[in-house]
């Protein structure tokens, strides 16, 4: 576990928490809603709401800061992934709040993956001694826009439990979320209907859920489990396989490094997309809509280019 605190050296500035659910701190509300992930920010949208990592982290392990603390010890609420993506690193901050409100189990913590729908849920035995950071499922469920609304509207549901006075206003802007939410997505889904089955290679597990939603055939993985670095011999089976099934994009999260996906590149003659899995992974990626715009674009135009 890592917990090497930089006192005093990061206190940096709030994460952007693009107002999706809220317009503006205005109708300033008493809660104080921190989330660990800048996705589940701009999904809840909160006055006040303030994600623990930057979008362009690995969310698995993701470095504590002192600055950390202090937004846990006065949230009145905390949303988390949950499904152990965030169990490198989250769990010591918790107890070191000391903020009753948001330890597990009490009515300020709130698990986001209850409302997900949630894919690769192993079968059988699994544990995190073999080295696989996804022992419950695939926590990456964010990257589907269909959880994205039902996340919102647990979200809004959990603040008018906790906030009833204000439950029209939260509710009116869950609607027009979600209003907004499905226009895009009609868009994205227009934008990426000519590649349905397209088949591509990622580096982590971060896709399941989006390639689902935009019906993309992942067929392989740099990482030989999620969590684990390439190993030659599981390189050279990916190589043969991509080369098998004529696979030519290889879509890599913004904070792997990139000299095996590019090695593989030129293997196979294809080449290499950074996706961002986060809001917040590229500064102009601002909130949850911009996030599918950006990859959306992204990908569209490696298939075009590609074939
Ligand atoms: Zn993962």
């Amino acid at each position: 576990m890592k917990l090497r605190f930089e006192l005093f050296a990061s206190f940096t500035a709030l994460l952007m928490a693009a107002m999706m659910l809220i317009p503006s701190s205005a109708e300033a509300k008493q809660l104080k809603v921190v989330t660990t992930l800048t996705d589940l920010a701009s999904l809840a949208q909160e006055v006040g709401v303030e994600a623990l990592a930057k979008g362009y982290q690995d969310p698995h392990f993701v470095e504590p800061k002192p600055s950390f603390l202090l937004k846990l010890r006065h949230a009145d609420l905390l949303i988390s992934v949950g499904l152990d993506l965030e169990i490198g690193w989250l769990p010591p901050l918790i107890t070191q709040s000391g903020n009753a409100k948001i330890q597990p189990g009490a009515n300020g913590y709130l698990d986001a993956s209850q409302f997900a729908e949630i894919l690769e849920i192993p079968q059988g035995k699994l544990t995190r001694a073999e080295g696989d950071v996804h022992p419950l499922g695939n926590p990456h469920y964010w990257l589907d826009p269909d959880n994205g609304r039902r996340i919102a509207k647990g979200i809004a549901t959990k603040l008018i439990e906790m906030d009833p006075t204000d439950q029209a206003y939260f509710q009116q802007r869950e609607q027009d979320f979600e209003k907004r939410l499905a226009a895009a997505d009609a868009r994205w889904k227009a934008q990426m209907a000519p590649y349905r089955g397209r088949k591509v290679v990622t580096y982590h597990r971060s896709w399941p859920n989006f390639a689902k939603h935009f019906s993309l055939d992942v067929v392989g993985y740099i990482e030989p489990r999620p969590g684990i670095p390439p190993t030659p011999s599981h390189t050279i089976e990916l190589v043969n396989l991509m080369k098998r099934e004529n696979v030519k994009l290889l879509l890599i999260e913004p904070y792997f490094d990139s000299k095996t996906p590019n090695s593989i590149a030129s293997m196979v003659g294809g080449r290499v997309v950074v996706l961002l899995p986060s809001v917040g992974g590229k500064p102009e990626v601002t909130d949850y809509f911009k996030l599918f715009d950006y990859d959306i674009n992204l990908l569209v135009q490696a298939f075009q280019e590609t074939k």
